[in-house]
């Protein structure tokens, strides 16, 4: 069986530095991006856990927790909830992050970077950088960081590993998959990982809130663009009358993706301090990223978004149009 590669040279170069400067330091500071998915999670944890394996000491720091139904995957529990560090560390690994500003956590400029991401644009923040926009997920990347450390894939790392990938993939829905993806897949269930369960325990966890939430939220979904785009909007007061939080709101997005018409969704969430967050899906060569990077936001094509600052009915009709352009693009090169 082939080994798993990294995407080129300048990767292999950027994975054997991290690997040596993490070989070099005992004690690490861990983080990822405010209100945090399966890849930042799993990417995260993974990470933890092959690091002690090698001794290190490990403190993981998040501006936000993880949504419930990640909640008891193993040491979840353990990631600190701040919006300013004061741990001090030989090294702080920063995965998944653009930008040093999307963890959401400050306090962190002065210490020793480790920058490992999948998001174009990725500013290059760190004293040491891998980017790899090829990777499925930043799981990916972690995998490999683990594997050239020498850590064996433990039970608790492919669980994390496998979170990350099945996840960023939109379950295997995303464009940027690749036989990496299921090379690394391949490994973490050898190494013990059910993807049964985790699809259940990922998927199919939601509160009976959650389900109210998506009924009124479908119940209310508009088609524009001759029902190719879908647009989702929520305030808080819809999250009070289903009894939810904002965590419950990770996955709806997909939804509307599953209608054969639908070639991409947005979904407009109210903020309380007068902005709106704005999420975007879309099928196959349709490039939601594009969209949000004229909004200072990012993402990968088939999954982005942004805050914008403003009310819904004003900053709405540019972000529909852009859309629809987009959608009309993607589709000229359809397969
Ligand atoms: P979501 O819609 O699930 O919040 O985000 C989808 C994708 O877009 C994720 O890869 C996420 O990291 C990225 N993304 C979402 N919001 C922002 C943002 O405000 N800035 C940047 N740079 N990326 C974002
Ligand atoms: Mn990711």
């Amino acid at each position: 069986m082939s080994q798993t590669t990294t995407a080129n040279q300048a990767g292999a170069e950027a994975l054997s530095s991290i690997c040596r400067a993490i070989l070099d330091r005992r004690r690490f500071l861990l983080t990822s991006h405010a209100r945090p998915d399966g890849d930042s999670i799993g990417s995260q944890l993974a990470m933890a856990y092959a690091l002690e394996a090698l001794g290190k000491e490990v403190r993981l720091v998040n501006a936000d927790a993880a949504p419930d139904h990640y909640r008891d995957f193993p040491g979840v529990d353990r990631i600190e909830i701040a919006d300013r560090s004061v741990a001090t560390a030989d090294a702080l690994i920063v995965m998944e992050c653009s930008d040093l500003s999307r963890t959401g956590v400050a306090g962190l400029d002065d210490h020793f970077i480790i920058n490992i991401d999948h998001h174009a644009g990725n500013r290059m923040y760190g004293a040491l950088n891998w980017f790899d926009e090829s990777a499925a997920a930043c799981g990916e990347m972690v995998f490999d960081v683990i594997r050239g450390l020498g850590v064996p894939l433990s039970p608790d790392i492919a669980t994390h590993i496998y979170l990350a990938i099945l996840t960023d993939t939109g379950s295997f829905h995303h464009s940027n998959i690749t036989p990496r993806t299921f090379d690394i897949c391949r490994q973490t269930v050898e190494a013990g990982v059910n993807p049964a369960a985790m699809a259940r325990r990922v998927f199919d966890s939601n509160s009976f809130g959650k389900l109210k939430l998506i009924g009124a939220l479908l119940d209310s979904m508009e088609l524009i663009d001759n029902g190719r785009l879908a647009v989702l909007t929520m305030d808080d007061e819809m999250l009070k009358i289903c009894g939810c939080t904002h965590n419950d709101t990770e996955g709806v997005i997909n939804l509307p993706l599953t209608a054969r018409e639908i070639q991409a969704v947005v979904f407009f969430k109210i903020g309380s301090a007068g902005e709106v967050r704005v999420s975007m899906r879309s099928k196959y060569d349709v490039d939601v990223r594009a969209v949000a990077t004229a909004y200072g936001g990012g993402g990968h094509k088939n999954a982005a978004g942004f805050t914008v600052p403003g009310r819904l009915a004003d900053v709405r009709p540019p972000i529909v149009d852009r859309l629809v352009a987009a959608i009309a693009e993607g589709l000229k090169s359809r397969p």
